[in-house]
Formats: C-alpha cells, sequence, structure tokens
C-alpha cells in the first residue's frame, strides 16, 4: 500500500502521456517558443504499462491519462486498450481538449475509456479562439455532442474561471448541466508554471463563483460521478451536476490521493511541487525497483501545497 506520512493512502495516478499540445491556453503557458521534451526522453507505451503494472500492486486504482493533449499521441487508443484490461484498475479516465474528439470519440469507447473531462472554458467562439490561440468552438462543441451520444458517462467540463475573460459566464456554463446530464466543474485559475498571464486579481474564489451560481437556483449537495477533490452540487431538476474546485481557496491537501508522472517520466507527488522521481532511471538505467521510487514520492509529498509558482507549465505536468 502506498501510505504517505501523513496518513494519506494513494490510489489515483495521472499519467501525461505527452507534452505537445495543438492548443496554447493563455492559462496553461507562457505563449513564448516552447521547449519540447525530445522524443527519444518520452516514456514509451511499454514502460507506462510497466508503471502502471508496479503502481497497481501498491494499491492504485484509478488512473487518469492527461497531457498536453492526450489525443495527439500516436495510436493513444492502444495504450488505452492495454491499460483498461489490466486486472485491479477499477477506473480509467481521459482528459482531453475535445479537438479530435468528433473523429476519436467511437475508438476510445471502444477502447474502454469510460469517463471522459473536456475543457472547456467558453461558450463564446471568439473568447474560445481568443483563448486557445486560435481554434474553433464548434469542433470542440461538436466532438462533445458526439461524446454524448456515445454515451460516455461521466463527461465532466472543466471550466478554470478567470477574472475579466470568462467570469461573467459562469451562470451560463452552469447551466449547462439543465440540459445535460454533465458535470460542470468551476477550477480556481492557479499560479502554476511561468506564465505571464496569471496574477492574483485573476482568481475568482470559489465562494463568488458558487454565489453566482446560488443567486438562479438554490444548490442541493449531491456525490460526484467518480470522487475527486470536487464539491458538487446539483439544481432540481437538473439533469446534470455542478462542481467547485478550489486548489487556491481551500485546499483539499489532507484528502490528496494522487501522485502524477510528467510525459518524461518524472514522478511528482504534488502539483505545486518541483521535487521530482526520475522513473526513466529507475526503468533505462536500472538505478533500483520501480516499488522503491514510489516509495520515495511518498517521502517527498508534501503535507500541504506551497503555492509559490512551480517552474512547470501545466501542460507539461497534465493538470
Ligand atoms: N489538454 C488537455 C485539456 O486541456 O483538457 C489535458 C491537459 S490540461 C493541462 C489539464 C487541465 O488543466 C485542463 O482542464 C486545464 O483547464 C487545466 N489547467 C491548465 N492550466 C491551469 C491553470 N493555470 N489553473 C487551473 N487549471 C488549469
Ligand atoms: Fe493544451 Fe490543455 Fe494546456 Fe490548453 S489546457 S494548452 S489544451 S494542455
Amino acid at each position: 500500500m502506498l501510505i504517505d506520512k501523513f496518513g494519506r493512502t494513494i490510489e489515483y495516478l495521472r499519467i501525461s502521456v505527452t507534452d505537445r499540445c495543438n492548443f496554447r491556453c493563455i492559462y496553461c503557458e507562457n505563449r513564448g517558443p516552447f521547449k519540447k521534451v525530445p522524443a527519444g526522453e518520452i516514456l514509451t507505451y511499454e514502460e507506462i504499462l510497466e508503471i502502471v503494472e508496479v503502481a497497481l500492486e501498491l494499491g492504485v486504482k484509478r488512473i487518469r491519462i492527461t497531457g498536453g493533449e492526450p489525443l495527439l499521441r500516436k495510436d493513444i487508443e492502444d495504450l488505452i486498450k492495454r491499460l483498461s484490461s489490466l486486472e485491479g484498475l477499477k477506473d480509467l479516465s481521459l482528459t482531453t481538449n475535445g479537438y479530435f474528439l468528433l473523429e476519436k470519440a467511437e475508438t476510445l469507447k471502444r477502447s474502454g475509456v469510460r469517463r471522459l473531462n473536456v475543457s472547456l472554458d467558453t461558450l463564446s467562439p471568439t473568447k474560445f479562439f481568443h483563448l486557445t490561440g486560435g481554434f474553433n468552438f464548434q469542433r470542440v462543441w461538436q466532438g462533445l455532442l458526439k461524446a454524448e451520444e456515445l454515451g460516455f458517462s461521466p463527461i465532466k467540463i472543466n471550466v478554470v474561471v478567470i477574472r475579466g475573460f470568462n467570469d461573467e459566464e459562469i451562470l451560463e456554463l452552469a447551466k449547462l448541466s439543465l440540459r445535460y446530464p454533465w458535470e460542470i466543474r468551476f477550477i480556481e485559475y492557479m499560479p502554476v508554471g511561468k506564465q505571464s498571464n496569471w496574477n492574483e486579481e485573476k482568481i475568482v474564489p470559489l465562494a463568488e463563483i458558487k454565489a453566482q451560481v446560488e443567486s438562479y437556483l438554490p444548490l442541493k449537495p449531491v456525490t460526484s460521478f467518480g470522487g475527486g477533490p470536487a464539491k458538487v452540487f446539483q439544481w432540481e431538476g437538473a439533469l446534470g451536476k455542478i462542481g467547485f474546485i478550489s486548489p487556491i481557496s481551500e485546499h483539499f491537501c489532507s484528502t490528496c490521493n494522487r501522485l502524477r508522472i510528467t510525459a518524461e517520466g518524472k514522478l511528482r507527488a504534488c502539483l505545486f511541487s518541483d521535487k521530482e522521481i526520475d522513473l526513466r532511471e529507475y526503468l533505462r538505467d536500472k538505478k533500483g525497483s520501480l516499488k522503491e521510487a514510489f516509495s520515495l514520492a511518498l517521502q517527498i509529498k508534501p503535507e500541504v501545497r506551497n503555492l509559490k509558482t512551480t517552474k512547470r507549465a501545466m501542460r507539461t505536468i497534465g493538470g
């Protein structure tokens, strides 16, 4: 079992399969030149599977595939298929910007993904274009509808709320839960990486987001589809739910059950800590067993996050 020195049991692993992304979201990275991880340093599917098999032996039950944009990685469906057939894995999910869902949703479903998180911060095509560095809103929206039609469940929509950008759309985005069985999750804007865009004034605290949503109709607390750090509510009569994630104003470190692996195999114990264990040294240079690497991660997992800006951009960590 993976239990850290503060008594938290780790059972959730988020794996970034690529640092590449077609989008250039303003909150995710600096829009300057992006230094790609050389292809030879990215973990192969065999290496990812080897890590996951050890993680499962150690008690991990849930895996999320993320990126960069995971659907950009060649043959991602093959990895997913192989992961979903592993004994002991209770839950396999994927976070995506949705851009390739229209063509890939069907094969993804067949390969074993059930739970999908799609990032969608605005319903305005113009704002979407600006936010993502020039991409088409309709294509993501059509992809989402396709995923819905194919029966992915639950579908969660990640909304990063940024003052002056989409805070006036909170209610409109929340209202998607009236028509669709989706969980609309509002996330506070986090200072990760050296993106030039972040500053404290741009954070919209959870209490303010929730007050806006409640001004429309009262919310009743419900359980989330699939657990996680979100506090989840529902409007009477709605098909979907509304979640709030507050890494800044009310952290949830005491219940943190996760580790992260970057595309080049750095095991991170906390989103906000740059202390990492290089799994490639264990896989390629035979520094020791992967079990030893996981137990080192438990030792570097901080009790509470430290919000100083991390060196890495979010897209190289995976969110
Ligand atoms: N490309 C995929 C996507 O956008 O869904 C997966 C990777 S992305 C890094 C994972 C999540 O991190 C997304 O939901 C994104 O909105 C979120 N994210 C990125 N930068 C963030 C920030 N500064 N604060 C809060 N969430 C952020
Ligand atoms: Fe790409 Fe996702 Fe980051 Fe946007 S949030 S730049 S889609 S990795």
